[in-house]
């Protein structure tokens, strides 16, 4: 046990570090750092006890720097912060070791902290069903939905929520990369039955960001057998992507219509309301007071994804600690003054090309060249198309820019690809998918 005097001496210490944040880098603090509990200060160690293993892995994990950076202002030593955490911290995830960049879940995403709306409110209840009942309420869960708009705040809420109430359940929580590299690594090394044991051998699989499995073919065949021993034996998957699963280009069909097969539920943007209700959300959070028409601000300024209005929060933080730590409109209107509504911005051509050569799997050189082919000439054609709604180049521009075509090409391009997303829904889901990452670039200055 530490001393007495040990444990003021940490509690003294850390109220100074908690100040420090709060004064020198406010977007790294939440309420919940309150429940954090000093120990003791010895050896140049300050350790401080997390109520959660989840709150310790995301500490030790995310804000460690920050964290020693504030103990050696406050203290003008070389000292660290050590996070470690009582008998009964509940559970964490199952996890492969070190070598695979395994995801820390973050103490925020939980589901006290989700705001519902229209936009979002089957998959919040199909989350909450699916965490009261692994297995049992809806096999798989399939999440949809474009960038930012919490698809991976319900995949964790849901993970914790699970874990709340059974601490031993084995969670595997993965990125798509990981499952991939990993099972290319044991592909490589031999050690496949490894790579099995380890997948088909757990309560809860859930994979982020699945749509990146797309032209895989040995890793989609590993994935389906992997999808059918677990759902055969009752176990819950969890899935999200960025598209629903008839539209995640190059995925086979017998995957398609397993990941149909259970719930499937899209989110969407914030409505007016929501995102209201979001910034009040996230401000609390972060422990601040923002007045009412701060929040009005924010929720009318940033209408494209919930990232962005987070975004725009740390913003403000960042102005308001300059001016003596008040949030009011003078500090709100400089730090978002440059944010440009969208219906006003612009996307770049390079940003174009960069999304359809992904989507296509095509190279710029090709969508350059005389190649004529359909599966270089359909792309070219979108990033025509693209290029002459989104930018304001000419048609002559954007001809001479695809190859040296005259501007009667880029008429036709336009044309072709008018009529093909008229009379083919998979092609306009297609196209909407493709503009749906072109986030327009924020204006540099006002
Ligand atoms: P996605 O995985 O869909 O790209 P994230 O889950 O990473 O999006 O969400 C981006 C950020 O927006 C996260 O910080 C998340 O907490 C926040 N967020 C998104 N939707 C909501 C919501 N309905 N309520 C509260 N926060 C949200
Ligand atoms: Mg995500």
């Amino acid at each position: 046990m530490p001393t007495l005097d040990a444990a003021s001496h940490a509690q003294s210490v850390w109220k100074e570090v908690l100040e420090y944040l709060s004064r020198l880098h406010s977007p790294w603090v939440r309420q919940w750092f309150g429940e954090l509990v000093p120990l003791e200060f010895a050896g140049g160690v300050l350790s401080v006890r997390a109520a959660t293993t989840i709150q310790q892995q995301y500490l030790t994990g995310k804000c460690r720097d920050v964290f020693n950076e504030a103990v050696q202002a406050v203290t003008g030593n070389l000292v660290t912060v050590s996070f470690i955490t009582g008998a009964n911290a509940g559970g964490g995830l199952a996890r492969f070791g070190d070598s695979y960049d395994d995801v820390i879940l973050s103490p925020d995403y939980v589901f006290d902290n989700f705001v519902t709306g229209p936009c979002n409110r089957l998959a919040h209840s199909a989350s909450v069903a699916v965490a009261e009942k692994p297995g049992r309420a809806y096999n798989p869960m399939f999440i949809h939905g474009g960038c930012g708009l919490g698809k991976t705040h319900l995949l964790q809420a849901t993970c914790q929520d699970i874990l709340r109430r059974a601490p031993d359940c084995r969670i595997l929580y993965l990125s798509c990369d990981t499952f991939i590299n990993h099972f290319m690594d044991c592909v490589q090394n031999g050690d496949m039955s490894e790579f099995r044991y380890r997948y088909r051998h757990v309560d809860v699989l859930v994979i982020d960001d699945i749509h990146f499995l797309t032209r895989r073919d040995r890793t989609q065949e590993e994935f389906f057998h992997t999808f059918n021993t677990l759902f055969q034996a009752n176990k819950q998957i969890i899935l999200s992507s960025d598209a629903p699963p008839n539209e995640i280009p190059d995925l086979e069909d017998r995957l398609v219509s397993r990941f149909n097969s259970g719930l499937v539920a899209r989110v969407d943007k914030p409505c007016y309301e929501t995102r209201i209700a979001i910034v009040a959300k996230k401000a609390k959070l972060r422990g601040i007071t923002l007045p009412e028409t701060v929040v009005q601000y924010i929720a009318r300024r940033v209408e494209s994804n919930t990232r962005e209005l987070e975004g725009a929060i740390t913003k403000i933080q960042g102005y308001a600690m300059l001016n003596g730590g008040k949030y009011d409109m003078d500090v709100a209107r400089s730090a978002l003054g440059d944010i440009i509504p969208a219906s006003e911005r612009v996307v770049t051509v390079q940003q174009i090309v960069d999304a359809v050569t992904k989507f296509y799997n095509v190279r710029l050189a090709d969508l350059q060249s005389k190649k004529r082919h359909k599966s270089i000439a359909l792309p070219r054609q979108v990033c025509m198309f693209l290029a002459r709604q989104k930018t304001r180049y000419s048609l002559e521009e954007i001809g001479g820019y695809f190859g040296g075509r005259d501007h009667t090409t880029v008429m036709h391009a336009i044309r072709t690809i008018t009529d093909h997303r008229n009379t083919d829904p998979t092609f306009a889901a297609q196209l909407e998918r493709i503009e749906g990452t072109l986030i327009p670039a924020q204006a540099q200055s006002a």
